[in-house]
């Protein structure tokens, strides 16, 4: 029987992780954290990889450590240049990742690590009891759900239908089975209009200038984070937190997320590269492609692209995420607003010692509870109610 499952070891599942043993109240023993990867914040690390992303969104303070300021101390001890980019000081993602794989060392993360994917939650005799994919009963007196909607994929239809005849030539640039970027031939298409879209087509035009176009639906919005810094703190948080009526706190939280947004410094990249010609970018949405043997070509409006190869940085579905969730909301009679997702206390208690972090946090955190900045708040009121 542990104290604690943790069930996903992402950002958000190493951050109630390393809160929980620092602040003592687990030890590595009476820890597990489950995740279907070998290792903590792998899907973090696959994704800001494939698009090169070379400084984080979020300022120096958000990370996975209890200390704000730990960030920036271990970059003090660091030998890399270029560790902050400027006004924010927003890390770059290696100093942030070094910095991570400190923290996970430090608090000896790995003994708590149990490789497995959760099918199942329910209530046993003596506290939880989690079923994984492989039958195993794990127990555990607390439980804190900290997945994500990152594998829930936006995958236009046109898209969805050229994969079925030819999966080869389109990918979500986050889709679990694409091994390699660089097997794709250019010339490539990307097709989104937000940070992903932006990051990946620096890339690619990078390394096939000339050769890329970047498709998006809308012009670019420029925005430096993804929801106004008010929603840090009490600023926005308090008159949110007074909303009683869900169904206006998902509107509030709608309208907040500044989604399909881009920071200047990317956007001037982007520009950059446009100016060069080594980056084509379009205003419009495909609405139709043919294809031959060699190229694929998209019609967006009245003209027609010719390319080899479709990615698509069309990020990702807002539904509750876990299917297994719903026969626990069941079983439970969990607390469930018109969207979907929980209605949890301050203490993002779902029930009794059944926790919550992440998306399905929204409705308590408001619209930073996918953020960095929502792990660390999450983490803080669950250890702060212990
Ligand atoms: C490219 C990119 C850049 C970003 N940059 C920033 C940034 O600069 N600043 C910022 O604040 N935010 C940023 N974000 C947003 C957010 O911080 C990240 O998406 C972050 O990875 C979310 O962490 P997570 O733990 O919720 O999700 P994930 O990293 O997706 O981790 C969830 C884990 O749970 C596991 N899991 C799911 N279901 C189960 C199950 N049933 N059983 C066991 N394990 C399960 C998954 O396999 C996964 O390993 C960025 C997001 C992306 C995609």
């Amino acid at each position: 029987m542990f104290d604690w499952l943790v069930i996903g070891g992402g950002i958000h599942g190493c951050t109630i992780s390393t809160y929980l043993l620092k602040h003592g109240k687990v030890q590595n023993e009476k820890l597990c954290i489950i995740d279907p990867h070998s290792e903590p914040m792998a899907r973090w690390k696959r994704n800001t990889d494939r698009i090169s992303m070379q400084y984080l969104r979020s300022p120096f303070v958000h990370h996975i450590d209890v200390h704000p300021f730990s960030l920036q101390q271990f970059g003090k001890i660091s030998d890399q240049h270029n560790q902050f980019y400027r006004m924010h000081k927003r890390p770059s993602l290696q100093l942030f990742n070094d910095h991570s794989d400190q923290v996970i060392s430090d608090t000896h993360l790995k003994k708590s690590w149990y490789q497995g994917i959760v099918t199942k939650v329910q209530k046993g005799k003596r506290g939880w009891e989690a079923t994984t994919e492989n039958g195993e009963l794990i127990q555990s007196k607390n439980v804190v759900i900290a997945i994500s909607v990152n594998e829930q994929l936006v995958i236009p239809d046109w898209a969805r239908e050229l994969a079925l005849h030819s999966p080869q030539r389109v990918h979500h640039i986050f889709d679990d089975t694409l091994e390699n970027l660089m097997v794709m031939k250019p010339p490539i298409a990307i097709i989104g209009g937000g940070i992903t879209a932006a990051h990946l087509a620096i890339k690619m035009s990078t390394e096939y200038p000339g050769e890329v176009t970047l498709i998006k639906r809308h012009p670019f919005r420029v925005h430096d984070f993804d929801s106004d810094p008010g929603w840090l703190g009490l600023k926005r948080q308090g008159p949110y937190r007074k909303v009683k009526d869900y169904r206006i706190r998902r509107e509030q939280i709608k309208e907040a997320r500044l989604k399909g947004s881009v920071p200047t410094d990317v956007l001037h990249k982007v520009k950059g590269l446009e100016a060069k010609k080594k980056l084509r970018v379009v205003d419009g949405e495909v609405t139709s492609y043919t294809m031959d043997q060699e190229y694929l070509t998209l019609r967006v409006s009245s003209k027609a692209y010719q390319v080899r190869h479709v990615f698509l940085a069309t990020g990702f579905l807002p539904t509750r995420p876990g299917n297994w969730v719903e026969k626990l909301i069941e079983e439970e009679n969990l607390h469930c607003a018109n969207c979907g997702y929980p209605i949890v206390n301050k203490d993002l208690e779902w029930c009794p010692h059944l926790y919550v972090m992440g998306p399905l946090a929204e409705l308590e955190i408001g619209p930073i509870a996918r953020d960095i900045s929502g792990a660390r708040q999450a983490a803080e009121r669950i250890v702060a109610s212990l």
